[in-house]
């Protein structure tokens, strides 16, 4: 009996995920004792937690944020299988970070630290890859950089108008080499009018004649909504819609088991996790990053490597089993744009600009400049008395004709979305439609893409390491290629 007793006191004690909201990420904590291993597995919709060697009580766990909306952990055999439902999906590329860190106090074992969010993504070189090719020879394409001039676009980590710049350069360099005649609305900081409802409509009309228009933007949410979100979208025109493409199919309400592992029954009703009005662990140390006031506070490098923190500079003493309050958002970060929309905008009507030279990536700089105070400006020039009439499209569609429009742009949409994800990583808001004007006052296909947001406080310091705007432009240029591949209609 004794001997029993002893076995009994020696078996692992349970493991307790420790989890924290985290600006931009949530942050699960568990400590390891040096006996213990671990794998893990991204299986879209969940991340799944085995550690080998240990315990685990059964329990259904509500979580309830953006990154994670229940756990279940389980014992199955020797094994303690912990199974996170991530909205925002997870794969081997993308949608979280793990970390190891020591033990305090020279203790054996090791503190793994998993963090969870859609705007960790893949930030390694894009490297070599096969140059894209071009079969539907003589397509041309008008890349459409969002907004310029006085319009800088969201504001938050980056600023959009340099980015979207940067994007439409790289985008048309890939498509230049693949042989597609590209043209752009514009190809500085500037702008083709002042005046918004102009220049949206310059801008539409610029593809008159071309196979395709691409309108490239970021996204940003108001810092009073949710600043969690992140993630892709391409928007073709039609009715303001929720994603048609369901991001990871429907999220399982309980996984399947991983082989040889048996889930003990779970309680009948989920424990509700209470991130807010709980003791507080300390708030993540570094991601956390203040938003960049003046560009002499910046520094790139610094900002580019936030995503990749080190192990060693994760706070070690989140160990406290109480969860973090939820740090406030920094109200710094003042965008006023929904979601980005009405503001898209565009250059003087002469068509193709030489676009920004080789070796440009000095502007990825000037993606860090936040004018102090600038605030974005989403609606037509208040000067009405001497706007420009807006040019008239240089073709009405028939119904027909603008069915056959939208049938393209949809195609389009989901391939430059699929080709965009596969090369970043990012998280999936799907194939979208609205009514924006620049997709909607088109005679050719077009769509509109949303790289990401420069308000999440992951995704939006990735939008400012070029290796993940190399990722960001191969990805769209291919998904062009793709479409102008296999598009069975061309427009000229
Ligand atoms: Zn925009």
């Amino acid at each position: 009996m004794l001997g029993l007793g002893l076995a009994s006191a020696e078996a692992a004690s349970a493991l307790k995920p420790r989890v924290a909201q985290q600006r931009g990420f949530t942050r699960v904590v568990l400590d390891l004792e040096s006996s213990m291993s671990y794998r893990v597995e991204a299986l879209g919709s969940a991340l799944r937690l085995i550690v080998l060697g240990a315990a685990a009580d059964a329990a259904l766990i509500k979580v309830g944020n953006a990154e994670i909306s229940t756990y279940t952990a389980a014992q199955g055999g020797g094994n303690a299988v912990f199974t996170f439902l991530t909205p925002q999906g997870v794969s081997n590329r993308g949608g979280y970070r793990l970390s190891s860190l020591a033990l305090p106090n020279n203790a054996l074992g090791q503190r793994l630290v998993l963090d969870i969010s859609g705007g960790f993504v893949d930030l390694s070189p894009l490297g070599p890859v096969k140059p894209l090719e071009l079969r539907a020879f003589g397509s041309s394409v008008l890349l459409d950089a969002g907004h310029g001039g006085k319009d800088s676009g969201a504001i938050g980590y980056v600023t959009e108008e340099p980015l979207n710049l940067e994007v439409a350069g790289r985008v048309g360099r890939w498509l230049s080499d693949a042989g597609v005649k590209v043209s752009y609305s514009r190809s500085d900081h500037g702008t083709i009018s002042e005046n918004k409802t102009f220049d949206l409509a310059s801008r539409a009309n610029l593809a008159a004649g071309k196979s395709l228009f691409v309108s490239i933007h970021a996204n940003a949410i108001a810092a009073s909504k949710q600043s969690s979100n992140c993630g892709s979208e391409v928007y073709y025109f039609g009715p303001k819609s929720e994603p048609l493409l369901v991001p990871f199919g429907p999220a399982p309400a309980l996984l399947p088991p991983p082989n040889n592992i048996v889930l003990a029954p779970l309680p009948v009703a989920p424990v509700t996790v209470q991130l807010a009005n709980t003791p507080i662990g300390p708030a993540a140390p570094i991601i956390a990053a203040p938003i960049p006031t003046s560009p002499a506070s910046l520094d790139p490098t610094q900002l580019a490597a936030v995503p990749t923190t080190p192990a060693s500079l994760i706070d070690p003493t989140l160990s406290n089993p109480a969860l973090s309050t939820p740090t406030p958002v920094n109200s710094a970060v003042t965008s006023t744009v929904a979601e980005d929309s009405a503001s898209q905008a565009l250059n003087t009507g002469n068509g193709a600009f030489s676009l920004v030279p080789d070796g440009a990536t000095n502007t990825i700089s000037s993606l860090l400049n936040t004018p102090a105070g600038a605030s974005i400006v989403t609606g037509p020039s208040t000067n009405t008395a001497s706007a420009p009439k807006p040019p008239a499209p240089s073709v009405t569609l028939s119904s027909e004709g603008e069915k056959l429009r939208q049938e393209q742009s949809k195609f389009a949409a989901s391939k430059v979305l699929s080709s965009l994800l596969g090369s970043t990583a990012a998280s999936n808001r799907g194939v979208r439609t609205a009514p924006f004007y620049v997709i909607k006052n088109n005679t050719v296909p077009a769509i509109l893409v949303e790289m990401g947001f420069v308000t999440h406080p992951v995704e939006g310091m990735a939008l400012s390491d070029t290796n993940y705007l190399d990722r960001i432009a191969y990805g769209i240029a291919r998904g062009i290629v793709d479409y102008l591949n296999e598009n069975p209609i061309t427009t000229e």
